[in-house]
């Protein structure tokens, strides 16, 4: 008999219930909860059935265990993708408020322009009416 695993639900000792002969299977069981395997064949009386049901079982366990967490991190990953979506969206908008400021400067920068020269024919207008001022009180003397 090869050394039982212990119960995989609750963790007790396993121990052989009733052991297989020509007419009655073999049971193997938990001492405290229960569960148990039953060969049919009697000569699988080694305690393999049980142990490799107790691997088994565990695995089943692990899985169910890890299930929710699968979904927490699925929700998770979910969750980023919102975010990294919401962040581009963000840096495109960025972007079009950045390529505007540069479009205002440039018009400041031009309109800033015009109204200098404005001002400097204004100036020389002054100037050359000024000076017909003079030259007309000149012929009037
Ligand atoms: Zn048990």
């Amino acid at each position: 008999m090869s050394k039982l695993k212990p119960c995989p639900f609750c963790g007790s000792e396993a121990e052989v219930i009733r052991m297989g002969t020509g007419r009655v299977s073999m049971q193997i069981g938990c001492t405290d909860c229960g569960a148990f395997v039953e060969s049919g064949e009697m000569f699988i009386s080694d305690g393999s059935r049980w142990n490799a049901r107790a691997f088994q079982d565990s695995l089943i366990i692990d899985i169910n265990r890890l299930s929710p967490l699968v979904n927490i991190v699925s929700n998770q990953k979910q969750r980023i993708q919102q975010l990294e979506e919401q962040l581009a969206a963000a840096k495109a908008e960025i972007a079009e408020l950045e390529s505007g400021i540069e479009y205002a400067i440039d018009n400041f920068a031009y309109y800033t322009q015009k109204t200098g020269k404005l001002l400097s024919y204004k100036q020389q207008e002054l100037e050359v009416k000024h000076l017909m001022d003079v030259l007309a009180k000149h012929k009037a003397d």
